[in-house]
């Protein structure tokens, strides 16, 4: 196969895999699943050591254990329901015989014939005086595709069986052959990394838990290393100027006099490091951090301000259109008397033509928006500040896009996560972090309980208590219709239930499917203090701000993670009134429990997250893709810091002998970043 092949083969769709056809590949296309190469890294979410093989006698109880054994009977079918049987097979090997049960058959009984010696993988059971074994896989004898080995299982999407999957993915390891090696030859060696085609073909099938992690580890190391590479690579070609200067941030005192309130002393100090940022001549490239309820918005509405003394655009980009409506409306009190002029355009905006005319033509200083802001029509006058609230889901991608037609902006990012240092370097590269660490004055912890379904009515006595004080009250739901699948109660159905406990109130049900306008609608309604309960589903997790808001009810609390409860337990705290935070659940699970525990005792956004992390693991948490960045399959950027800091090492003695790479051997490592980094955003990494 020469390289053109190699690469047609990598590029082509799933079609050319027999057995599938454009439904089952609109499946694959479901799970980002789109061409030979992504289907070939798709990694296996866990593997099922299948070796261990023990006779019918010194079979474990409650364990899973594989089994060989002669078939002695007829599958027995019991029907239980309409839908559901139960099978049964006896079994025999040399030291006993067994029962193997199974429910709703996956396996066909007409082809398991008496006499035939098989292969049996499940969980052994002690029957009385019988032993039995609920039946996870079944194969003749020294098949071996199922048992016998270590068994990688993928996660997939409904519709599509592990079977499904191994198949697809094995005739497309045979038709390619082989995978290129991406790092020189060089790098390898010396660092003792496993051939990349091996690794792979390791990794999609294992012969031993040495080897895998061994492959895993140059996988991992790798994926590390070439986004290590390419945001050490910006950092360089970063090193840019830029004609968005701000000669004057004296004026940002001025802003800062004519609030309502103080502002803190963290958030002078961001102010200062944006000031500095702007005088510089070297675009700004900065991430807030800071936990819910810190006071970032008025940080940005300062940094706006300064530039349009200064004769600057801002655009601020919020993640949802309730959090852009929200920070519009904050902006317009901020700025009330300054002469400075704001515009918001989402997708439901009514006059876009007119509101894209004056970005166009300078009209406004500020505009507020959605992702509709990063549309290719949309021309900015003169561009100098660009601000994403909450998520960084316009990171690298946005800041090349809006870099286009202007000269380039400075960039301000805000974020409640509190990312570990190293990660962020990792992932940001060339981000330089200023933290609000204390919270504005006069706020107080917000006193949380977990309680369970037998104290319903006591809470219900205390969200009446608080509305008669006149405050307001959120009760979030995980879903919201009801769903057979998920016991969980829906927000449709707390909202009747609520209206019929409150008589007396008004209740508003708030959520996702909503179109924007009635989401927008209620939450000026309840703000306007038109509602004093809202049920909502977790669409006002991030940023909402109603400070007459003190009591939040998270029901079915262990169907959220730490970090999306602490984020919906900031949506009240935020005026100067105790405000509480109630979690209701009758989990009996021991995992969630530890999490009701943590938000009770903690209310430190980064203690919390560090639980978190330690609790799941990074993958949602640190999902890269929201940082712009190319997602990592393998790697882990909390738990594979020793490999990040492998990767670091290997990278900086590179770019010291070569730092454009031009030596011949890295081209297809040059090639590897350009494809990766080139669908997020038009960012040239090499010159
Ligand atoms: P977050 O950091 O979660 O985005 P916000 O910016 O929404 O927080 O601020 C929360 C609330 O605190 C807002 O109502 C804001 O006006 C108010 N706020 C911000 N800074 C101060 C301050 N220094 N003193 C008093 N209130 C403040
Ligand atoms: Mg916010």
């Amino acid at each position: 196969m020469n390289s053109n092949e190699y690469i047609s083969i990598l590029n082509s769709e799933l079609t050319i895999i027999k057995g599938i056809g454009e439904k089952k590949q609109s499946l694959f296309n479901k799970m980002g699943i789109y061409s030979i190469w992504d289907l070939i890294y798709k990694f296996p979410r866990s593997y099922e050591d299948r070796r261990t093989f023990h006779t019918i006698d010194s079979a474990p109880a409650s364990a899973s254990c594989c089994i060989n054994a002669v078939i002695r009977g007829n599958v027995i079918e019991k029907r239980l329901k309409k839908t559901m049987s139960l099978y049964i097979l006896r079994v025999e090997d040399s030291t006993g015989v067994m029962n193997i049960k199974w429910f709703s058959s996956p396996f066909n009984k007409h082809k398991i014939k008496r006499g035939m010696k098989y292969s049996f993988y499940g969980i052994v059971e002690e029957a009385g005086s019988l032993k039995e074994m609920v039946l996870k896989d079944m194969e003749p004898c020294g098949e071996q595709n199922l048992i016998g080995r270590i068994l990688p299982m993928y996660s997939l999407t409904q519709g599509l069986s592990q079977k499904d999957f191994r198949k697809a993915l094995s005739f497309a390891l045979d038709k390619i052959e082989v995978i290129y090696e991406t790092l020189p030859n060089s790098i390898v060696e010396k660092n003792s990394l496993m051939p990349l085609w091996d690794a792979v073909r390791q990794l999609h099938n294992p012969t031993d838990p040495d080897i895998l992690s061994k492959a895993r580890y140059r996988l991992a190391f790798e994926e590390l290393f070439i986004l290590i590479l390419a945001m050490k690579r910006m950092r360089i070609i970063s090193n840019i100027t830029t004609q968005v200067i701000a000669r004057d941030t004296k004026c940002a005192a001025e802003f800062a006099g004519a609030l309502p309130f103080v502002l803190t002393d963290d958030q002078k100090k961001v102010i200062n490091d944006i000031c500095t940022d702007f005088k510089s001549g070297k675009p700004m490239n900065r991430l807030i951090q800071g936990d819910v309820g810190s006071g970032k918005t008025v940080v940005a509405a300062a940094a706006a301000y300064i530039m349009s003394k200064n004769g600057y655009q801002s655009a601020f980009m919020a993640p949802t259109e309730i959090l852009a409506t929200q920070h519009y409306h904050a902006f317009l009190n901020f700025f009330k008397n300054t002469g400075v002029t704001i515009g918001l355009l989402t997708g439901s905006s009514k006059n876009k033509d007119e509101i894209i005319s004056n970005i166009s033509n300078g009209v406004y200083d500020i505009i507020i928006g959605t992702h509709a802001l990063i549309e290719d029509r949309i021309k900015f006058k003169k561009l100098g500040l660009c601000i994403t609230d909450e998520q960084h889901r316009f990171g690298v991608k946005q800041r090349a896009r809006l870099s286009e037609n202007n000269a380039y902006p400075h960039v301000l990012v805000m974020s409640a996560t509190p990312i570990p240092r190293t990660l962020s370097l990792v992932l940001y590269g060339d981000l330089d972090v200023s933290v609000i660490s204390s919270a504005p004055a006069g706020r107080q912890k917000v006193d949380t309980f977990c309680i369970n379904e037998t104290l319903r009515s006591r809470l219900n006595g205390f969200i009446e208590k608080q509305v008669k004080l006149g405050q307001q009250c959120f009760v979030v739901c995980p879903l919201v219709e009801e769903s057979e699948k998920i016991e969980a109660i829906s927000g449709t159905q707390m909202f009747e239930k609520l209206k019929k406990t409150f008589p007396q109130f008004n209740v508003a049900f708030l959520h996702g499917q909503m179109s924007a306008e009635e989401k927008d609608k209620i939450m000026k309604d309840f703000r306007d203090k038109a509602y004093q309960i809202l049920v909502s589903t977790t669409v006002i997790e991030v940023g909402i701000d109603i400070p007459n808001a003190t009591l939040m009810v998270i029901e079915n609390a262990e169907r959220f993670g730490l970090s999306q409860l602490h984020q919906l337990r900031g949506r009240v705290g935020r005026g100067n009134n105790k405000s509480y935070c109630v979690l209701v659940s009758d989990t009996r699970s021991d995992e969630s429990k530890e999490r009701m525990k943590i938000m009770c005792h903690s209310s430190d956004g980064f203690e919390i997250a560090q639980k978190d992390l330690e609790m799941r693991g990074c993958g949602e948490f640190f999902g890269t893709r929201q940082h712009g960045v190319p997602e990592l399959k393998v790697a882990n950027l909390f738990t594979d810091l020793p490999i990040v800091e492998h990767a670091q090492q290997v990278c900086d003695d590179i770019l010291k002998l070569d730092p454009n790479l031009s030596s011949e051997n890295f081209t297809n490592l040059r090639n590897r970043i350009d494809t990766l980094f080139r669908t997020f955003g038009s960012i040239e990494i090499f010159n």
